[in-house]
């Protein structure tokens, strides 16, 4: 079933209507047209996976998505253009070009956590960048993919933009076909498997996974901002948020300062009791929940720790000097914890941060810029937020993704396009200049070879080159004085200030 699903994408990309920039737009606007027109469905679903409110569901899903299809739609042409890059000397009068050509038929593989954003973002991108699709919705958040199934062949062509829902079977029977990209959303245990099925076709892949985003605060810094937006980012989604700061690394006379701040923040936000607030969300599953509370034993509770298990709720949590050995910081949490660990100073927060896999995201808040520029020059990670969390996430000039064991490859907005696409180098030459091409040709000689190198510009930067040539347009400039009239001359410079544009 999986090989026919495939193999009519495949027959369906072969006609070569994706080819047409007007098709992918024409796509495009479907695909707008089927999150305006079932809006309210939509906001149900994530309301029954995972108890967004409509606003949350908005905000934090369908705005985005909008965007995206928006600016793919509005910029497609420009995207798609072929890019002409510098050329050498042997080129100079030939054309040089990148072309963007999609890479055939991708897989899409969506996470349950923001199950419409996090499926569909990359969707756009590969429909925009001309590719057929076949779309795997997670079914950890049953509801939203299955809508996802009825509607998306209601707007989109059916051949080229299939979606395919089921779990792991299904998922394992579709990683046996062909395609030409994979691009999954999801953790780094289902990624490697991702990546061994895709080096059978040597495919290649853009994992966007996980890990431990370690957020760290400076002594020096306003802590009653940094609590209200690290207790933002932390707990929307109920902790479920790929970016959400995993954990705090501050020095101990900061910890009880931050607690209070996030203690009043909390009840700002959510109430008195968090399980009353139509804002806080609920964990996907029982897997989940209890995966999740696992990580409380042994842990000291500062604020929170209420859980209920029929409805999968647990209130946001903040535990407080936490061990570095702990069960809770070896894995990414995923869920509304946050453990406090405390370090001398921001050597030891640096330390800390390297002795672990490269995280998704890393955050630092500190009043002086210097020390914020300090931990990026010291760390590596997927992004980087200083003095707010979550936030790089949503300029979408900014590549999203992960680096070592938190991913690889990138997305949002143009990033999406070349995440999708080949960039083709594609080099038309002039059949004149036959005298110049005469020193790549037997029998080889060494003045060739001087020529070669001079022309290439192997040996000759752009300001070595200007050099050399200097005296040889002065000689030019001054002949044309001697011989002929001032007009010839302011000729022979504009020519040659022409000349020099090339490089
Ligand atoms: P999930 O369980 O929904 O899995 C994602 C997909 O993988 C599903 O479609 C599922 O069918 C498939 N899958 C699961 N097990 C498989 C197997 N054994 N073989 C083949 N396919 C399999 O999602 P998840 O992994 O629980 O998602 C949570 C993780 O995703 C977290 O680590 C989170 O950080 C990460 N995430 C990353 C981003 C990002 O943009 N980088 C976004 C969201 C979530």
């Amino acid at each position: 079933m999986m090989k026919q699903i495939v193999d009519r994408a495949r027959q369906a990309y072969n006609t070569g209507k994706t080819r047409s920039l007007d098709f992918r737009i024409q796509q495009l606007q479907a695909l707008k047209r089927m999150i305006n027109e079932n809006d309210a469905e939509i906001r149900k679903a994530l309301m029954a996976d995972l108890h967004k409110s409509e606003l949350a569901a908005y905000s934090y899903e369908i705005m985005g998505l909008l965007g995206e299809i928006e600016l793919a739609i509005d910029n497609l042409p420009e995207w798609a253009a072929p890019q002409h890059v510098k050329k050498n000397l042997m080129t100079f009068s030939d054309d040089a070009f990148i072309n963007y050509e999609p890479f055939g038929v991708v897989l899409v593989i969506g996470a349950w956590n923001y199950p419409l954003v996090v499926c569909l973002q990359p969707v756009v991108g590969a429909i925009a960048s001309g590719n057929a699709v076949v779309i795997k919705p997670s079914e950890v958040s049953e509801h939203t993919a299955k809508l996802l199934g009825k509607i998306i062949p209601q707007f989109l062509d059916k051949d080229l933009y299939p979606v395919v829902n089921g779990g792991v079977t299904e998922t394992t029977e579709l990683l046996a076909e062909r395609f030409d990209h994979i691009f999954y959303t999801g953790n780094t245990t289902v990624g490697k498997i991702i990546m061994s099925a895709a080096a059978k076709y040597l495919t290649p892949v853009t994992l966007e996974l996980g890990g431990k985003s370690p957020c760290y605060i400076d002594k020096d810094c306003d802590i009653d901002i940094a609590a209200r937006r690290i207790t933002w980012g932390k707990f929307i989604n109920c902790g479920q948020t790929c970016i959400a700061p995993d954990y705090i690394l501050c020095e101990k006379s900061t910890q009880g300062k931050l607690l209070e701040k996030i203690k009043e923040t909390l009840k700002e936000y959510y109430g008195a009791n968090p399980k009353e607030s139509p804002d806080y969300e609920r964990i996907i599953n029982k897997r989940h929940f209890k995966r999740i509370l696992s990580l409380l034993e042994g842990q000291k509770v500062a604020i929170g720790g209420q859980h209920e298990e029929d409805t999968c709720y647990i209130a946001p949590t903040v535990l407080t000097d936490v061990k570095a050995d702990s069960k809770i910081m070896q894995e990414e949490i995923f869920g509304p914890l946050l453990p406090i660990v405390t370090v001398q100073n921001v050597d030891e927060a640096i330390q800390f941060i390297n002795q672990k896999e490269k995280p998704l995201a890393l955050y630092a808040f500190a009043n002086d810029k210097k020390i914020i520029k300090k931990i990026i020059s010291q760390t590596s990670s997927g992004g980087v937020t200083g003095n707010d969390v979550i936030m790089h996430f949503t300029v979408v000039e900014l590549p999203f993704g992960g680096v070592g064991h938190s991913g690889m490859g990138a997305y949002h907005g143009k990033h999406t396009f070349d995440t999708f696409s080949h960039k083709r180098s594609c080099l038309i030459k002039s059949l004149g200049m036959e005298g110049a091409n005469k020193i790549r040709y037997p029998p080889y000689s060494q003045k060739k070879l001087d020529w070669a190198k001079f022309l290439l510009g192997i040996k000759f930067s752009k300001k070595k080159l200007a050099l050399v040539l200097l005296p040889f347009v002065a000689v030019v400039v001054a002949v044309i004085l001697k011989k002929y009239r001032w007009e010839l001359a302011s000729k022979g410079i504009q020519l040659m200030l022409a000349f020099q544009k090339l490089f």
